[in-house]
């Protein structure tokens, strides 16, 4: 799944607190967002979907910084379980979309997502067939409302931002192997 899907996914966590507590939902929707974009750093350095993967880790961690943001509510304890949340969810749902091959779409890869308690890959699902396929941009689209329109500022920029992004992303897709390998050669 794109990286922008996930972002969009944090923003959609965090609507339901813009009717409950609206004073915290705009923290809560940016380390959201921040939180479903952080795990895939690690294209940059490391290995992708393992250095910064942490399906249960970030779980376990979401769970304690919820029960510590209930407990002690305010911006920054509400964030932290928010990004946690975000970053579980996107380390989870990495396994339903493709592998890790440089054309994710010839499905040759059997690796979704580490797992490092068990020491081992979660297969992926390809429910999502790759990142940037144009199912993975009806979700984007999807998981976009609530940045569009619950929230506004900063939230719903961010949002544009990202779903422009998604669209170009989207459209390139398929021509980035080829760019990629003439680069790194
Ligand atoms: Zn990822």
């Amino acid at each position: 799944m794109m990286n922008t899907t996930h972002a969009a996914m944090g923003v959609a966590s965090a609507a339901p607190l813009a009717f409950v507590a609206p004073e915290l939902a705009p923290a809560a929707a940016l380390a959201g967002f921040a939180g479903g974009a952080f795990p895939d750093l690690d294209l940059l350095s490391g290995q992708h979907r393992r250095t910064l993967h942490f399906p249960v880790y970030y779980s376990v961690a979401a769970f304690a910084a919820s029960a510590l943001a209930v407990v002690a509510t305010g911006p920054a304890t509400v964030a932290t379980a928010f990004f946690l949340l975000s970053a579980a969810l996107h380390c989870v749902t990495d396994a339903a979309g493709g592998g890790l091959e440089l054309r994710p779409w010839e499905a040759t890869d059997d690796r979704g997502v580490y797992v490092h308690p068990a020491s081992r890959w979660i297969r992926p699902r390809r429910w999502i067939r790759y990142d940037g396929a144009p199912e993975d941009l009806v979700l984007a689209g999807v998981f976009s409302l609530p940045g569009l329109f619950v929230f506004d500022g900063a939230v719903r920029t961010l949002t544009v931002v990202a779903l422009a992004v998604s669209v170009v992303y989207v459209a390139v897709r398929k021509r980035l192997p080829e760019i990629e390998t003439r680069f790194l050669r």
